[in-house]
């Protein structure tokens, strides 16, 4: 076995990538990284009814844009199909079928598994006696006890079977995690796990752990959920006199109100939230924080920096509570973080069919990026601005009891001040200071107030009572704009 961290992320193509998935396919990233060790992708379809038409190509997608590529396995080609790479395949879980039935002989041959021939109907009867009695259901173990020639017969008589785990009835065993330390298990709970099912194919917990060992993973990181399975696992890779890997549980993903993170509650399809505008850094700086903190004086972390921080044994054990409301300061921290061009590019689709003057859209969305949490709201916060009609009819243009005459008087001072400016310098960048000391040099000339004026100024400008403030207004609708904008204010105001 070798020294180096070999770690997997082993989802099932159910369809999409669960936010919680998200978190262990990052984790097993982080400490491979971390330690320069590999990060690996196995698929894990071998329950044919859960398999879903592209899941598997759906999953590697999301993963890529979320920035997480496996270093070996399965991994989509330059033609967008599923192909795999790597010296341990194939990784495809079905695919080594034929390597879990030969794994599963031998525990038969080692009297660590068994034959079992119990119908459903005689396992259904038994549940419903055990809850009938409150007992904890399980299999009561009566195939334990046929001899292996006879179950030997029974198969080549065609009668269909299972294989089963022989575990332990009584006693304990211990488990190490790297996160909770040591775990004792009490053997007489656990039910005899079945490892290969009646149409031939193995169930999770024998290809998982041979898997594991035929690929010389040395940790294994998954959910919390998994923990039960854990000591069936060991006593896999103890029967076989195998070294076993490392295990470490993540925390279980909460709701606010710290019931299991459900489906009803919140999305959990890592693609619904790309699809809204959270960008790829904000999901994954989320993600990563549940159940873990490198520093605790700090929430912003870059892909790169959790890569060289990175301690598995940190991990929380308690459950991580999912905070939206984090979520959306991150994404709006990270808008704010990103390049001029790549905002731009971000939130201009949303908004694109609202004018044609680009350079007069791209202004409106610079206005408000600082008010923007996902890009799909760019649209909400400038469509006041955009539309080319400014409709005065519900805003008051007037200031307070300000006579409409003072008004109309103050709207044509500034109009002819703002006249004399050209078209360009009207919207160069920043131009909103040069038009902010103008216009309040001539507030002060002529012994207004700023409210008497710019009050009339703004709405006239934006249609509305609150708005970005008047300086930001013409800079962004430019001369042309602003100039009508002002004319047309002064006929509501004469009307
Ligand atoms: N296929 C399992 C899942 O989808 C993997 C569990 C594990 O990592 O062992 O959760």
């Amino acid at each position: 076995m070798t020294d180096k961290v070999r770690v997997r992320f082993a989802p099932s193509p159910t369809g999409f990538l669960h936010i919680g998935s998200l978190r262990t396919a990052l984790y097993n990233e982080l400490l491979a990284k971390h330690t320069g060790g590999t990060f690996i992708l196995r698929v894990e379809d071998t329950d044919q009814t859960r398999l879903v038409e592209g899941g598997i190509e759906n999953i590697v997608h999301t993963m890529k844009a979320m920035d997480l590529e496996a270093d070996e396995g399965i991994y989509l080609n330059d033609k967008g199909e599923v192909a795999e790479r790597g010296e341990f395949g194939p990784y495809l879980q079905t695919k080594r079928k034929d390597k879990h039935t030969a794994y599963a002989k031998q525990l038969i041959e080692m009297d660590k598994a068994y034959y079992c021939f119990c119908s459903a109907e005689r396992l259904e009867g038994l549940r419903r006696e055990q809850q009938a009695t409150g007992r904890p259901t399980m299999y009561d173990g009566k195939c334990r006890a046929v001899p292996r020639e006879e179950a030997e017969k029974r198969i080549e008589n065609g009668e269909k079977f299972v294989i089963r785990l022989k575990l332990p009835k009584q006693g304990t065993i211990t488990a190490w995690d790297v996160i909770r330390d040591d775990i004792t298990f009490d053997w007489a709970l656990i039910d005899d796990q079945i490892i290969i099912k009646s149409d031939g194919l193995p169930t999770y917990h024998l290809a998982a752990t041979c898997d594991d060992h035929d690929m010389e993973i040395t940790h294994v990181i998954r959910g919390e959920d998994w923990l039960p399975s854990l000591p069936k696992h060991l006593f896999i890779f103890e029967s076989f006199g195998w070294q076993a890997p490392k295990y470490a549980h993540l925390p279980l993903l909460l709701n606010a109100d710290h019931s299991k993170l459900s489906k009803r509650q919140n999305d959990v399809a890592v693609e619904d939230y790309l699809k809204k505008g959270y960008l790829p850094q904000a999901i994954l700086n989320f993600v990563a924080l549940l159940g873990w903190n490198p520093t605790g004086d700090r929430e912003l972390y870059s892909h790169e920096e959790l890569i060289q921080m990175f301690d598995l044994a940190k991990v929380n054990k308690a459950g991580a509570v999912f905070n939206l409301e984090k979520l959306d300061w991150m994404n709006e921290h990270y808008l704010r973080s990103i390049s001029e061009d790549e905002y731009l590019s971000l939130v201009y689709p949303y908004v694109k069919d609202v004018n044609d003057d680009h350079n007069f859209v791209d202004r409106a969305l610079l206005l408000v990026r600082d008010r923007v949490t996902l890009p799909s709201q760019a649209l909400e916060l400038t469509a006041s601005i955009l539309k080319e009609n400014v409709d005065y009819s519900s805003a008051n243009i007037a200031w307070k009891t300000q006579p409409k005459e003072e008004a109309i008087e103050r709207l044509e001072a500034v109009k002819s001040i703002l006249s004399e400016i050209s078209e360009q310098d009207f919207c160069k960048r920043n131009a909103r200071a040069e038009h902010e000391q103008s216009i309040k040099k001539l507030i002060t000339e002529k012994g207004w107030s700023n409210g008497d004026t710019l009050w009339p100024l703004r709405v006239a400008l934006s249609g509305q009572d609150k708005s970005p403030s008047p300086f930001e207004l013409l800079e962004v609708l430019g001369k042309k704009r602003s100039l009508a904008r002002i004319d047309s204010a002064i006929r509501h105001l004469s009307t």
